[in-house]
């Protein structure tokens, strides 16, 4: 036996750091065991030129991401706002490139008809509860259909629904008929903004971001840990009893404590072995929640030229390869930066490629969006995740059709010493670092009541 603690944490991503700080602030000794070499899971922030940090993972909060607001100002780091200033590119069924005044001018209708459909889902989403959404009063029928098939039937034109998918995905990381509609209307209801989780506006996912990098966050967390974290320590098995738990990571190495909150994603979690065997009922909820496919690809140019030019550097593109960007310039620094998004079916083909063609093939796009100035990043990088044998995709797990009304009570709930953490557990943002943080108060409030 290495060590005893009160509680073994799994994973030092957010949720398992922030779940170790808060069972140290409330006198308990927690001990982290982490597969990676580093901390942070899917906040991974990487500079290939100094002085310019980039978010290979999570990048934004929003308005109502209250958890992490307070978490950056206790732990000292800065935010910033989004840059928004400007006009969004269009090319959209065969339409070519247009600037947005031309394309409200000759597709307004269907914008509109887009914002119904938001506004719908809106409505539905109010009766769906994040806590329990297989008792929706439309649970059995919602999960029995595939958003995709839901969006398909509400009449809309061609650039409509194209729309409505490339934004759909932009949040999901997989097509819109591998989801259920149930996991829909639940992830919008988890945001508590509705339509707005769509958007950058006000009430959106990607208003602020942070000073020197989102990784200040879990990089100064887990040095408030240092004593209670150990690196390179895949678990592999966990015995469990009543009263404590042994856990055993790669190498032989053995931990033990009273409870364990396993603070990884759910179909990382069903993975490790368990002694004895889960409910099956836990094992069939972990075996249905399968990452998105998401890359992010930086372009970094001598100066942000698209602002000039009157743009705010995002485009929304059928075309692709990538389908979105965003302006990702660092406050304070003059260079430009240009983040693409590749996202579900984009991720999934344009990761195989190498990194050269990958590359070109997404320079032409930026030159054909955003003009001959595009044509000369002075670096470019991009970040997968399938890749990573501790993260398997992202952003989170989404859950295809009768996931929720058959398994999804078993999500979440303790068995005996085990406890449940992640993301992908959240009843507010899920999928989000503010849900990181959410479902770790929740696993800690329900460690500290069993040990009370
Ligand atoms: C590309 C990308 C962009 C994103 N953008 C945003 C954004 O802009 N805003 C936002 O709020 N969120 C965003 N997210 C989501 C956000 O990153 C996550 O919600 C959050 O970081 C999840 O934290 P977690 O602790 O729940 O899980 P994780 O970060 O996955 O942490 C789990 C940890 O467990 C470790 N682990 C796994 N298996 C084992 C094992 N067997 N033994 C020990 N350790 C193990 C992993 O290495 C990892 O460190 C993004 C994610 C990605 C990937």
């Amino acid at each position: 036996m290495e060590r005893e603690a009160d509680v073994i944490i799994v994973g030092a991503g957010l949720s398992g750091l922030y779940a170790a700080r808060e069972l140290k602030a409330a006198g308990y000794e927690p001990l982290i065991l982490e597969a990676n070499d580093r901390t942070g899971g899917r906040i991974l922030t990487e500079s290939p030129l100094p002085g310019i940090p980039l978010e290979i993972g999570a990048q934004w909060i929003g308005d109502t991401h209250t958890r992490m607001f307070r978490l950056a100002a206790e732990l000292g780091v800065q935010t910033y706002p989004q840059f928004e200033a400007g006009e969004t590119k269009y090319e959209l069924c065969g339409t070519g490139v247009l600037d947005q005044t031309e394309f409200y001018q000759r597709f307004g209708d269907d914008v509109a008809s887009v914002n119904r459909v938001l506004a719908t889902l809106d409505t539905l989403a109010a009766t769906v509860s994040a806590e329990a959404p297989w008792l929706a009063p439309e649970a059995a029928q919602w999960d029995a259909i595939t958003a995709g098939a839901w969006y398909d039937a509400q009449g809309l034109t061609p650039i409509a629904r194209t729309l409505l998918e490339i934004c759909t995905v932009g949040i999901l990381a997989v097509p819109t008929v591998e989801v259920s509609f149930l996991h829909l209307l639940f992830t919008i209801q988890t945001c508590g903004v509705g339509a707005a989780l769509f958007s950058e506006a006000e009430g959106g996912a990607q208003t602020t971001r942070f000073v020197g990098g989102t990784a200040q966050l879990t990089d100064r967390l887990a040095a408030q840990l240092s004593d209670q974290l150990i690196l390179d320590a895949p678990v592999q098995t966990i015995e469990h009893s009543g009263d404590s738990v042994t856990v055993h990571c790669r190498g032989g190495r053995t931990f033990r404590a009273k409870r364990a909150i396993v603070a990884i994603a759910p179909t990382l979690a069903s993975r490790i072995l368990y002694d004895p065997a889960l409910p099956g009922v836990r094992d069939q909820v972990t075996q249905r929640m399968p990452h998105g496919s998401a890359m992010k690809a930086f372009f970094i140019y001598e100066e942000p030229f698209w602002r000039e030019d009157g743009f705010n550097g995002q485009f929304i593109s059928d075309v692709g390869p990538a389908h979105m960007s965003n302006d990702t310039c660092i406050e304070g620094r003059e260079e430009g930066v240009i983040l693409a998004f590749l996202e579900g079916a984009q991720a999934r083909t344009f990761h195989r490629w190498d990194e050269i063609k990958r590359r070109e093939a997404l320079i032409a796009q930026m030159v054909r969006v955003f003009g001959p100035k595009a044509a000369h990043p002075i670096a470019y990088v991009d970040g997968e995740w399938t890749e990573r044998p501790w993260t398997r995709g992202c952003y989170n797990a989404n859950m295809g059709p009768f996931v929720w009304t058959t398994y999804g009570h078993a999500l979440s709930a303790p068995i005996g010493p085990l406890h449940w953490a992640s993301t992908d557990t959240a009843t507010q943002w899920s999928a989000y670092m503010e849900g990181a943080v959410e479902s770790a108060e929740r696993a800690v409030g329900e460690v500290l009541q069993s040990l009370a």
